[in-house]
């Protein structure tokens, strides 16, 4: 069976940057199953896996647009420094938000810290070896809910 819109897949991947160092891998864990055509995942990775069938190895390289987006400059805002209490500071650290979204701190003034909500890997051109573990039909209720039942999804 092959990869196209409301096939389940379970794919191994590894992420590397441009660079080669590893961001993300599956390995040592369960492969990530997703729902194909619903958005589980990146445009990039979705038109890149699509078309293929379970057994195949190779290589993604998904471009910024396609991946996690060009950097937003309206996203960086200046936050008091107090607002971060007597906590130690420091450009790169990163917060969740309660909205669950990340922050990277990228500038530390006295009396202001410099947060950036873009995604930490917008702007990154990402090189993913995919290997395809399984292909499968969804079941109704995945495709209601628009994602991958049992094997880490949620319900
Ligand atoms: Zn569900």
């Amino acid at each position: 069976m092959i990869i196209a819109k409301d096939k389940v897949a379970g794919i191994h991947y590894t992420l590397r940057d441009s660079k080669g160092n590893v961001l993300d891998t599956s390995e040592g864990s369960d492969p990530l199953y997703y729902l194909h055509g619903a958005n589980n995942l990146i445009p990039g990775m979705e038109e890149g896996l699509e078309g293929h069938c379970t057994g195949e190895h190779f290589q993604i390289d998904v471009s910024p647009e396609k991946g996690y987006g060009v950097s937003d400059p309206a996203l960086l805002e200046e936050v008091p420094r107090k607002a971060f209490g007597g906590q130690e500071i420091e450009v790169g650290m990163q917060f969740e938000t309660n909205e669950g979204q990340v922050i990277t701190v990228t500038k530390v003034d006295p009396d202001f810290v410099t947060v950036d909500a873009n995604h930490p890997l917008a702007d990154q051109n990402l090189f993913f070896d995919v290997e395809i573990m399984e292909v499968r039909e969804a079941t109704e209720d995945e495709l209601a809910h628009g994602h991958v039942h049992g094997h880490g999804g949620d319900h």
